[in-house]
């Protein structure tokens, strides 16, 4: 794997849109090992109860689990239950069991609540070196991903090339708004990856075209293929990257990710 360029300082990347089954937690996993294998050392965040993102790295995520929960709840330190990733030395994963999910309605009451995972993440910063570090975020915008939106410096939003696409997209324009003014003045969203991509369909390239007229500069140039490889790879703990390198899935991902980091670099 070749050397893929370091950011000048660390990039936090919300993994946003609050439609279900968009390709987040795919786009996450993927985009994350393949900077790690790039050589960059990574952080995934599964801020989402049902921890695909951790089942999908194959890392333990049974109830119980240490994780996300506890950094927001406790205060305990991301290091304490950041696990390494068994594919990748660089990359690291703090899981989320489904006790994540009481956190929704526990933080309501309590104090600095929309910080908690900035307070966290800015340690982790000094402790560890880290140059990405990706959320995966379930498919709403309450106070979990609120953390993430004011902890980050980005957005990254996976679009589905379907009907409908950017319905929601509008809303959590909004929702982005409403941080930056209040919580968050350094968010953007800076990057749209077009997925599930169906080049032998009008749909797909009607949508494509319209959403990369709505967002010339975030849109990158990588469409990620809808494929069989990419569904399979979370029931072997795999990403696509690394189950099935040469698929064009896999390429897809890998060449996104490349774009990232080549933007990530020129600043
Ligand atoms: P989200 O996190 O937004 O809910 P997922 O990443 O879990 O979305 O994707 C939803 C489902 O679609 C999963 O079963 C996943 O394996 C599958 N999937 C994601 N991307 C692709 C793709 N490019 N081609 C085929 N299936 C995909
Ligand atoms: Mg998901």
């Amino acid at each position: 794997h070749a050397q893929l360029p370091r950011p000048k300082s660390p990039r936090i990347i919300v993994v946003a849109n609050q439609k279900g089954g968009v390709g987040k937690t795919t786009t996450t996993v993927n985009i994350a090992t393949a900077l790690a294998l790039g050589g960059l050392n990574v952080l995934v965040v599964d801020n989402d109860p049902q921890g695909n993102a951790s089942t999908a790295l194959g890392i333990d995520h049974a109830p119980g689990t240490k994780g996300t929960y506890e950094v927001l709840m406790d205060r305990v330190g991301i290091i304490e239950h950041a696990q390494p990733s068994p594919h990748s030395l660089n990359l690291h994963v703090l899981p989320a069991a489904i006790d994540l999910s009481a956190a929704e309605l526990e933080l309501v009451n309590e104090r600095g609540r929309e910080h908690r995972m900035r307070d966290a993440i800015r340690q982790y910063i000094d402790e560890s070196g880290v140059d990405y570090v990706f959320f995966d975020c379930p498919p709403s915008l309450g106070l979990l991903t609120l953390n993430a939106l004011v902890a980050a410096t980005e957005i990254l939003v996976p679009i589905q090339t379907e009907y409908y696409a950017l319905e929601g997209v509008t809303q959590l324009m909004r929702t982005i708004e409403r941080v930056k003014g209040n919580l968050n003045d350094d968010l953007v969203l800076s990057t749209i990856l077009l997925t599930m991509y169906d080049s032998r369909t009008n749909l797909s390239r009607e949508v494509a075209d319209e959403v990369r007229k709505h967002f010339v500069a975030q849109t990158l140039d990588t469409e990620i293929p809808r494929s069989v490889k990419i569904a399979e790879a979370p029931s072997y703990g795999l990403p696509v990257i690394t189950y099935q390198p040469k698929s064009v899935g896999a390429q897809a991902y890998q060449a996104a990710a490349e774009e990232i980091a080549r933007r990530g670099a020129e600043g």
